[in-house]
């Protein structure tokens, strides 16, 4: 079965898209720990981001920085964090978070 991800990027599921090429999709999350929290995907499903081939991982890292600095100028904050989690979607992904302060990256 599909994940709930890879539903969003085929459209099944409404999200808010923030940037999209042929391998990644980012997204604002449901649940937003601030404003402009971001996740960042890969549109091929795998469980874990550490589960990717190595250039994936690379190339993915390539698309979460330019939609970091964009983010960084669309919503105020003095860096935008990125974390790994993956305890609740078993689908790889990057939380990419604007933040003024390190309290915004308190999960
Ligand atoms: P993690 O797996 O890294 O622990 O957390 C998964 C993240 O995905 C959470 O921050 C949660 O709010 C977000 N999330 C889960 N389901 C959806 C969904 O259907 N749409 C969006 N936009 N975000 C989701």
């Amino acid at each position: 079965m599909a994940t709930i991800f890879s539903r969003i990027v085929a459209g099944e599921i409404p999200c808010y898209k923030v940037a999209e090429d042929e391998q990644f999709f980012a997204f604002l999350d449901i649940n937003p720990l601030v404003k402009g929290h971001t996740l960042v995907i890969p549109k091929r499903e795998v469980d874990y981001i550490f589960d990717l081939k190595d250039e994936e991982l690379a190339a993915m890292h390539v698309f979460a920085k330019k939609v970091a600095l964009a983010i960084g100028k669309a919503f105020p904050c003095k860096k935008v964090g990125m974390a790994v989690l993956g305890l609740e979607v078993p689908h790889a992904h990057i939380h990419l978070i604007p933040m003024q302060s390190e309290k915004d990256m308190l999960f």
